[in-house]
C-alpha cells in the first residue's frame, strides 16, 4: 500500500497505540496504578465476543489493565445496570464499554445512560453527546474521533473546508458532524431522506461515508482532490469459488480512487482506528479522573 492517495489507517493506528503505551508509565508513576478498561459482554454473540477479545488484548498490549465481564444472554436489565453501577464505583476502572448490541429484551439506551459519563469511553451516554454538542471536554465516540485524526493528519487545519457526512447515526454520523464543526469545517449532514445526494457530495472537500450500503458513493460524485473517508464495512455475497464474500466500504473504491486526493481503504482504513481511539479515550479518562492534565499529543 505505497500509493500516497491511500490513507494507511493500520499504520496510523499502530503509531497511535505505541504513543499511548509510551504514555502509560508516566501516568503510573504519578498515580501508582495503570489506566483500566472494563468491557461488558452480555450474551454469546460470536462477533461481539471476538470484538471484546481484541479490545482486551489491545488494552493489555498498551500496558493498561483489562477487566472483562460476561453476563448470560438471560441477564435482566437490573443485572446489567447493577454491574455497570459496580464498575462506576470501582476506582481501578477508568473506562467502561458496554458491548452492543445487547440481547433484544434489554433496553440499550437505558443501560448506556447509567454509565458514569467520565468513564464513558464509547462516548454514547446522553451527557457525552451533550458535551460534544456544546464543545466542552468529554468522551467522543471512537470511530468518528479516529476519522478526525486521519483527516487532520492528511489535511492539517480543517477550517473552512466543505465537509459532507453521509449518515446520521448516534455512533458515527452525528458525532462526526459535531467534530468537523468543532474543527471549523462547514458541515452538511446527509441521510436517507436527502435529495440530490450526488450533487451535495460533489461540492465537498471532505466526504465521510457512514451508511452501511456497499459501494454506494461513486466516482462521479467526487470533486477532484476531495479527501474521502469510508467508515462502511459491508460483506458482499461470495463470488463463485469464494467461501466468504469480500469486505467493501460504502465507497466504490475503484471509481473514487482516481479522483480523490486521499481515500481510506476497506479494510485497513478507519477500522483499525476504532480500538486505538478506545485506548486513547481510556488514557484521557484516567488522567481526568486522577486530576491530571490531559496527556499531550492525543
Ligand atoms: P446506521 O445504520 O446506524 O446508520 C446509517 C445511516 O445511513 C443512517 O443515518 C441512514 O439514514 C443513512 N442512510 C441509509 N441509506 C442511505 C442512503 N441511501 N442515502 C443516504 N443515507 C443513507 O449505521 P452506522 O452509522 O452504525 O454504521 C454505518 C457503517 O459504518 C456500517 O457499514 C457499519 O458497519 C460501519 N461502521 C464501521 C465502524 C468501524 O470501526 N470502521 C464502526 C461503526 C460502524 P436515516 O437516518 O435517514 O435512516
Amino acid at each position: 500500500m505505497s500509493d500516497a492517495h491511500v490513507i494507511d489507517g493500520k499504520a496510523f493506528a499502530a503509531g497511535l497505540r505505541e504513543r499511548i503505551a509510551d504514555a502509560v508509565p508516566a501516568f503510573a508513576a504519578a498515580t501508582g496504578r495503570v489506566p483500566g478498561l472494563a468491557v461488558v459482554l452480555v450474551g454469546d454473540d460470536p462477533a461481539s465476543a471476538v470484538y471484546v477479545g481484541s479490545k482486551g488484548k489491545a488494552t493489555v498490549a498498551a500496558g493498561m489493565a483489562s477487566f472483562e465481564h460476561r453476563l448470560p444472554v438471560t441477564a435482566t436489565q437490573a443485572e446489567v445496570e447493577s454491574l455497570l453501577a459496580t464498575l462506576n464505583a470501582d476506582e481501578a476502572v477508568d473506562g467502561i464499554l458496554l458491548q452492543l448490541p445487547l440481547p433484544g429484551h434489554l433496553d440499550e439506551q437505558a443501560a448506556v445512560a447509567t454509565i458514569d459519563p467520565d468513564k464513558d469511553v464509547d462516548g454514547l451516554t446522553p451527557v457525552s453527546a451533550g458535551r460534544l454538542a456544546l464543545g466542552i471536554p468529554g468522551m467522543v465516540p471512537c470511530t468518528p474521533y479516529g476519522c478526525l485524526l486521519l483527516l487532520e493528519d492528511r489535511l492539517g487545519d480543517l477550517s473552512g473546508k466543505d465537509a459532507v457526512v453521509i449518515g446520521r447515526s448516534i455512533l458515527v454520523g452525528k458525532p462526526m458532524a459535531a467534530l468537523l464543526l468543532g474543527a471549523n469545517a462547514t458541515v452538511t449532514m446527509a441521510h436517507s431522506r436527502t435529495k440530490n445526494l450526488a450533487e451535495i457530495v460533489r461540492r465537498a472537500d471532505i466526504v465521510v461515508a457512514a451508511v452501511g450500503r456497499a459501494e454506494m458513493v461513486k466516482g462521479d460524485w467526487i470533486k477532484p482532490g476531495a479527501v474521502v473517508v469510508d467508515v462502511g464495512i459491508n460483506r458482499l455475497a461470495p463470488a463463485a469459488g469464494e467461501a466468504k464474500g469480500r469486505l467493501v466500504g460504502d465507497v466504490d473504491y475503484a471509481s473514487v480512487l482516481p479522483l480523490a486526493s486521499a481515500i481510506t481503504p476497506v479494510p485497513g482504513g478507519v477500522g483499525p482506528m476504532t480500538i486505538a481511539c478506545l485506548l486513547r479515550n481510556t488514557l484521557v479518562a484516567a488522567h481526568r479522573r486522577a486530576g491530571l492534565a490531559d496527556p499531550e499529543g492525543f
